[in-house]
């Protein structure tokens, strides 16, 4: 019932502005949204980071934005990440990190669905923000969104690894054809996270199935481990996160060779399990407030979630 009829219905609802505005009205979501979102500043990002790099895990931050229609909203996302940026050399530099921190952008956000060549937007944007970050010390990966961006992205990504060759970027195990990509992006030097993905796609382009997700997923894992890039496992899910094991150990891959990574509020004990296995474990920190899609991308993941949603409504625990 959850993956047959509500997952696509909240997925299809993360794309309504009707939806959204229903939503972000009810003052009881905010209490779930703090779950998953580390909060609407910079400064609430760096507080976040701080306490993670404490608990000896690595963090990427998200500036929440997506499906930008506007070149204004592009512009102040880009803004954003300018600010990020300083703040975390201003981290670096006082507190001596050594491993990278990183970002994690959505070329939509920076406005590769403007009408006329949001493409072109997208790359200059990106581009601005992977120079800042150079300069700050910190890393950069391009999320994945729906496949339609799938091509684009992927030549943005081509094109900005010529400039900046530690550029990462995500491909989704559930695309039939994420088994030929992760062959193309796993030569020296690239960084590819490999996730489940996200989005609700047809059967055309994407596995349906959650077993055939997951045999993708273990699939393109080996190809990762087995190439000459840094592989970054980002899965919740405890069999793929033992297989991750067994592949990297059967790759002749140390600890330090490949990562994992989770979202921030999920699976904390996990997290801190892995770490103190000796593992690099980076957190997805996103922030910002334009939660919606990303909030309700997670309640269609996980039914618990939803039902934790649901209960929130009830009249009693309305202020
Ligand atoms: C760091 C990171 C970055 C990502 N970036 C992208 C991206 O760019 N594009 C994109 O499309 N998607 C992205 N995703 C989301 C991803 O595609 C999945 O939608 C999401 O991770 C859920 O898939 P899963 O692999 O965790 O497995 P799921 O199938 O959701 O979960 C599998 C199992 O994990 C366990 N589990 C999951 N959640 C919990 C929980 N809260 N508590 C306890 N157990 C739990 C349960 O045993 C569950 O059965 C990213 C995910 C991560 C972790």
């Amino acid at each position: 019932m959850f993956d047959a009829l509500l997952r696509p219905a909240l997925l299809s609802a993360s794309r309504s502005s009707r939806v959204e505005r229903t939503v972000t009205a009810l003052s009881s979501t905010r209490k779930l949204v703090d779950r998953f979102v580390a909060g609407e500043s910079e400064p609430h990002a760096a507080a976040a980071t701080r306490s993670l790099l404490d608990s000896g895990r690595l963090v990427t931050i998200d500036h929440l934005g997506e499906d930008t229609t506007d070149l204004i909203r592009a512009r102040t996302n880009v803004d954003h990440y300018l600010e990020l940026l300083r703040t975390l050399r201003e981290m670096r530099e006082s507190t001596g990190i050594v491993r990278p921190l990183e970002v994690s952008l959505k070329l939509s956000a920076l406005g590769q669905s403007l009408p006329g060549d949001g493409h072109a937007a997208a790359l200059e944007h990106a581009h601005l923000i992977c120079s800042a970050a150079a300069t700050a010390g910190v890393w950069v990966t391009v999320d994945a969104e729906d496949h339609t961006t799938t091509d684009s992205t992927l030549a943005i990504v081509r094109e900005l690894r010529a400039d900046f060759p530690w550029l990462g970027t995500v491909l989704q195990a559930y695309l039939r054809r994420t088994e030929s990509d992760c062959r193309e992006f796993s030569g020296v030097g690239s960084r590819i996270r490999l996730c489940k993905g996200a989005y609700r796609e047809p059967a055309s382009v994407a596995f349906q199935a959650r077993a055939e997700v997951d045999r993708s997923y273990l699939r393109c894992l080996d190809i990762l481990m087995h190439g000459q890039g840094y592989p970054m496992v980002a899965t919740h899910d405890p069999a793929l996160i033992e297989a991750a094991g067994h592949s990297a150990r059967a790759a002749e891959r140390r600890a330090g060779e490949f990562e994992f990574q989770m979202l921030y509020g999920i699976r904390d004990e996990e997290q801190r399990r892995l770490v103190t296995d000796g593992q690099q474990l980076r957190v997805y920190v996103p922030y910002g407030d334009q939660w919606y899609g990303y909030f309700m991308r997670r309640l269609a993941e996980r039914p618990a979630n939803l039902a934790f949603f649901l209960r929130s409504l009830r009249p009693a625990n309305r202020r």
